[in-house]
């Protein structure tokens, strides 16, 4: 062990668990390779103004969670909190929705920081996979998300996740369904915080956890009742097309979700498994952002999924994902003539594609043999100076024992052969 450990709040991924983590991203991006979304890539930090500004002043995330920094010159960074304030940032400053080809749909896969109180399922930095589509107002594109999340969740083999749907309506109905609630908040009794909250997004109010808060909550104005009739027909749209996809939905009229830009459809994929912190992923439409951060109007629609909680579900629902070992063959070689040797089929075992690997440093048979097992290889290739004088090596079948000697022009295909 070193002098140093992990910041509070954060884990490190090591083999072989790690490999889970890959194969988590890998099946939540699938979906989104298969339906027309370009990857991006943005720096880990931002302006903070961006985070201020687009995801909003009053979150918690904006308030109390951001990692906020002055660097030496003078610029006001953040490391990103998420993920769609700064996709945007990029697509605006790239013009990427200028060629008229909308939506500009992206995805992405990184790392966020929040310092947050860590607990299981809640870390200071933490993973997501993301998708945006930018530029179009159509319940089909809120839809298509909502499918291919519900499709990489399905292709992991999670089977206990719910997804919650709300609509949170739109410039027009937004407002009066806003001052309805506002003034059937300031009628409750609450601490100095949550009435700041109350004038600034009382929405916020409606997701508070606190049961001081929750039971003065019954009878508090609907967002539903108070919908305009666009955004009814558009939330009816997307219910109706999730149907026709067959992909079950619960309507959740308390979704409001933590992030201030969010109009119309909003979404959460809650898995039952994960206690407290049971958000696999989440989003929504955000048609106002674009304008909030200087741009042109673009209504939008995008998801984040955690990696992190998402294997935190698989675990919970006890699915191991079916990844290949690292290594299909282990060469151990015995004496130096058979190193070299070894090492030059090892070479072009992984120009051939297969997963090779050698024991190195010298080993023992006896070492090298237990490393060749715990390495999860199929095969081992071993040879000695007799072998080496017939020109052969030994390929030993490590499940069945099984040896036999194959010349050594012939190693790469016999090895293929065997592995099938
Ligand atoms: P949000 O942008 O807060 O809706 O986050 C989207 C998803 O990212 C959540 O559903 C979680 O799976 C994941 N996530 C957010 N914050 C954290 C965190 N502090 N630790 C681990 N996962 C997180």
């Amino acid at each position: 062990m070193s002098t140093f450990q992990a910041p509070k709040g954060t884990y490190d991924l090591l083999p072989p668990n790690s490999a889970t983590y890959l194969a988590v991203r890998e099946a939540i991006s699938a979906p989104l390779r298969n339906s027309g979304y370009g990857y991006i890539e943005t720096p880990g930090f931002e302006n903070v103004e961006l985070f201020a500004r687009g995801v909003g002043e009053s979150t918690d995330i904006v308030t109390k969670e951001m990692y906020a920094f002055e660097t030496k010159g003078g610029d006001r960074l953040a490391l990103r909190p998420e993920g769609t304030a700064s996709v945007l940032r990029a697509a605006l400053e790239a013009n990427l929705h200028k060629g008229g080809n909308l939506p500009v749909k992206l995805w992405y896969s990184g790392s966020y920081y929040r310092y947050e109180r860590p607990q299981k399922g809640r870390y200071r930095h933490f993973s997501q996979v993301g998708a945006e589509a930018i530029g179009a107002e159509d319940p089909a594109l809120d839809a298509e998300l909502i499918i291919l999340a519900d499709q990489a969740y399905r292709s992991l083999g999670l089977r206990d996740f719910r997804i919650l749907l709300n609509s949170l309506g739109d410039k027009e109905c937004r407002p009066v369904y806003r001052a309805a609630l506002q003034e059937f908040l300031r009628g409750l009794d609450l601490d100095d915080d949550t009435r700041r909250r109350v004038d600034i997004n009382p929405l916020r109010v409606l997701d508070d956890k606190r049961e001081s808060v929750r039971k003065q909550l019954t009878g508090a104005p609907a967002l539903g009742d108070y919908l305009c009739e666009a955004c009814k027909a558009y939330h009816e749209q997307v219910r109706e097309l999730l149907t026709a996809a067959g992909v079950a939905f619960e309507d959740d009229a308390n979704l409001v979700r933590g992030l201030d830009y969010y109009t119309r459809t909003t979404f959460e994929f809650v898995h039952d498994g994960l206690g407290s912190q049971s958000a696999v992923g989440g989003g929504g439409r955000y048609d106002g952002l674009s304008e909030m951060i200087g741009g042109p109007a673009l209504p939008s629609v995008g998801w984040a999924l955690g990696v992190d909680r998402t294997v935190l579900a698989l675990e919970a629902e006890g699915v191991t994902l079916d990844i290949p070992a690292a290594t299909a063959v282990y060469a151990v070689p015995l004496g130096e003539e058979a190193r070299r040797v070894l090492f030059g089929q090892v070479t072009a075992l992984r120009k051939a594609g297969i997963a090779t690997d050698f024991a190195f440093g010298g080993k023992g048979l006896k070492n090298a043999m237990k490393s060749a097992n715990r390495s999860g290889a199929r095969l081992a290739l071993v040879a000695g100076e007799r072998d080496l004088a017939e020109g052969v090596v030994q390929l030993k079948n490590l499940e069945s024992g099984e040896q036999t000697a194959v010349p050594l022009d012939a190693v790469v295909d016999e090895v293929r052969r065997t592995l099938g």
